[in-house]
């Protein structure tokens, strides 16, 4: 029986929310390998061994997939979201391109997840609704000049920004100092949102503006959303307001 590797998206967090492709996925291996947090999610039936690692051993992690699929292994890496974005899958095909010749002959995919951008702005409404990113506020994989400098760069641009890892315990400082750069090219009252643990029974949404956001609202759980100049709120009677970005964009910015 040959190996392969999957890797495997888990959502948000809810149930609800986990593809049935994820999910197969994990039923179907032998071996699940990822961070502590993640594989919890994850109901193991009998002899599927479970592979739990610290949050920043991805490559050593994504090493380990690779070997014990070319053992003839079924592995399963794990995690939230999507695991395209800022997750597993670049560290696997990092270890693969740096890895043994026969390693690219092993069976790998790929298997898509609701990523926190996604599930957090449809609990607000519709703020990913014209052209928007994705940064990764962590500065353990980049230095804060680039982060600074592509922060000034897509907001100049009028993208609605999604904020990844926006506090970290090493640097709490920079998510404070990533909305004053901001605040340097967008409006005071920009819309800014913090969805906490989305989909679970710690969900949090928060919605502010730039010039009142309280960096000590956010943590290691919790997605950034900043609109644009043109995100707006509809404001509601007893519930709370929905956020949404135009679609249409007049010329001249
Ligand atoms: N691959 C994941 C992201 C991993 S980076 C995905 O696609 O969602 C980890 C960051 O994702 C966290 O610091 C937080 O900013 C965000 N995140 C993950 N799950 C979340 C959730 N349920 N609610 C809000 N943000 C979440």
């Amino acid at each position: 029986m040959s190996g392969w590797v999957r890797v495997v998206g888990l959502g948000p967090g809810a149930a609800g929310l986990l593809a049935p492709d994820a999910a197969q996925a994990v039923a179907a291996s032998s071996d699940l390998i990822g961070y502590a947090t993640y594989l919890d999610r994850v109901t193991l039936s009998e002899g599927q061994i479970r592979h739990a690692s610290d949050n920043r051993e991805e490559l050593a992690r994504a090493r380990n997939a690779l070997s014990l699929a070319a053992e003839g292994r079924r592995v399963a890496v794990v995690s939230g979201g999507d695991p395209g974005v800022f997750a597993m899958a670049s560290a696997v095909f990092e270890a693969l391109e740096a890895g043994p010749l026969a390693w690219r002959r092993l069976d790998i995919e790929v298997v898509p997840g609701i990523s926190a951008m996604f599930a957090a702005a449809a609990r607000l409404g519709a703020p990913l609704g014209a052209d928007f990113c994705a940064i990764s506020l962590s500065d353990n994989l980049k230095p804060w000049s680039v982060l600074e400098a592509r922060l000034r760069a897509v907001a100049t641009a009028g993208l609605v920004i999604a904020l990844y890892n926006a506090r970290s315990q090493a640097r709490p400082d920079l998510l404070g100092r990533a909305f004053a750069v901001l605040a340097e090219i967008l409006p005071g009252g920009t819309v800014v949102a913090f969805a906490r643990a989305v989909s679970t029974e710690a969900e949090r949404i928060d919605i502010t503006t730039l010039a009142e956001a309280d960096p000590s609202l956010v943590d290691m759980r919790t997605l950034v959303l900043i609109g644009t100049a043109a995100t707006r709120l509809i404001v509601r009677e007893g519930a709370a307001p929905f956020v949404y970005s135009p679609r249409f964009v007049e010329a001249s910015a």
